[in-house]
């Protein structure tokens, strides 16, 4: 027998766009479930954790969720530079801990956690729009009606697939890493590594969570190589290659292998009764991979334009079109700029990483940061393509800038 429940918004997904989207709608005073398919919240880690203090403080995020980053150390196969800052302005977030902050604050405002549940099936109507949506429960089928839906589902896109509205990415990012327990370490430091010996398209990492404790990986992009992540994680652990020989012995603790898109903002992101967010929306910087602070925040923005329109008693597409209209203002022109810096970086040879290397050497503390973050405003971009003393890196911030 199936089990009937009926709410106002059904958020399928409870990663961190999810979780953030049955919190605002929830605080907005709708009826909300939250519906996450593992035996609990963060179950699987499927990311490295790297955030901004930012936007930490902006979502506040409690401090024993993070570990802070002041030194950001690059490498290629025979250059080096680190850039430092006077405060942490970066962090690598416990994922488990913060995902499960998140749930935890939506399941104060009143949303209702439903785990071990997996949906595959959408609800529709005579207009075919989607009502609703049906899955595999504890006890069986299990079926949820809903004004709106929130497509959470992170790669997968289950919903929107379902739906027909989309396909699977096909570009994309396949990373795996080990959390280990290593002897030597400066917990305020991180490191990327670049080159064809640690990944022929992307980068490796060490991200350290505090406590003599690491996150080491390799991203690899997709179709651009057949690079296994997880082979070439283990051969580089094993060459002990570059800053992992200093880590001293390496202990793994847990691995973690993810996917995510770099389509681009490729998606339209609002149906009637539905809205798309977080890695399902494309909503990633593609230079460093990056998505969970885009997940929170447009997250919280879907759960409150979600939450308005089924107060207004108008779901169409058209009434939920503000959440898309406020995250394209937000990241578009940033992410298409983040587009063009990736397509350079992907094709570069060992020798050619050595002397980008070199223009990233000149670039201010936080004229780095706000390159990493995709931070690019286009004053700044301006300014350093017209006036940076140095021609590589006019050249360069004339590439971000589209001319
Ligand atoms: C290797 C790797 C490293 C990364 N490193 C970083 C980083 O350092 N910093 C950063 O900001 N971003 C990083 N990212 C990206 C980041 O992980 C994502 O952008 C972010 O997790 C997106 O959040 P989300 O909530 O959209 O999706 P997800 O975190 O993927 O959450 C989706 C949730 O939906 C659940 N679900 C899926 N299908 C169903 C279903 N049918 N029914 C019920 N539940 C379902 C899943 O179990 C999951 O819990 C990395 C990604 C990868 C792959």
């Amino acid at each position: 027998m199936s089990k009937d429940h009926h709410y106002d918004l059904v958020v399928v997904g409870g990663g961190p766009a999810g979780s953030s989207a049955a919190f605002a709608a929830a605080k907005n005073g709708v009826k909300v479930a939250l519906i996450e398919k593992e035996n609990s919240i963060a179950e699987t880690v499927r990311t490295s954790g790297v955030t901004w203090i930012e936007s930490i403080k902006e979502f506040g995020i409690p401090e024993n969720c993070y570990n802070p980053i002041k030194n950001f150390s690059f490498v290629s196969p025979n250059n080096e530079v680190t850039i430092s800052d006077s405060v942490a302005t970066a962090a690598v977030l416990d994922v488990r801990k913060t995902y499960r902050w998140l749930s935890n604050e939506a399941e104060k405002k009143g949303v209702d956690i439903f785990v071990k549940t997996n949906i595959n099936e959408v609800i529709r109507n005579d207009k075919n729009d989607i009502v609703g949506v049906s899955g595999t429960g504890i006890n069986g089928k299990i079926i949820f009606h809903s004004k709106v839906v929130v497509d959470a589902t992170g790669f997968t896109s289950t919903i929107s697939k379902a739906m027909g509205f989309v396909t699977q990415w096909k570009r994309f990012g396949a990373g795996a890493e080990y959390e280990a327990e290593v002897e030597n370490i400066n917990s305020e430091t991180w490191w990327l590594m670049v080159g064809q010996e640690y990944t022929p398209a992307g980068y490796a990492w060490i991200f350290p969570l505090g406590n003599n404790r690491v996150r080491i990986g390799v991203g690899v992009g997709k179709p651009e190589s057949d690079v296994d992540p997880t082979e070439r994680l283990k051969e580089i652990i094993k060459k002990k290659l570059g800053p992992i020989k200093k880590l001293g012995k390496i202990t793994p603790i847990e691995f973690h292998y993810g996917l995510i898109p770099n389509d681009g903002l490729s998606r339209k992101t609002v149906f009637n009764n539905l809205i798309l967010v977080g890695d399902t929306a494309g909503q990633a910087n593609p230079l460093v991979l990056e998505g969970i602070r885009y997940a929170i925040k447009f997250g919280r923005v879907a759960g409150e334009v979600a939450s308005n329109a089924i107060k207004n008693k108008k779901t169409d597409e058209k009434a939920l079109y503000p959440y898309e209209e406020n995250w394209r203002n937000a990241i578009e022109s940033k992410i298409n700029s983040a587009g063009k810096v990736q397509d350079r970086w992907i094709g570069l040879s060992d020798k050619e990483w050595d002397k980008e290397l070199d223009i990233i050497k000149e670039l201010k503390t936080e004229e780095f940061l706000d390159f990493i973050k995709a931070d690019f405003g286009l004053s700044n971009m301006i300014k350093l393509a017209m006036s940076h003393p140095k021609l590589a890196v006019r050249q360069l911030f004339n590439l971000v800038k589209g001319k």
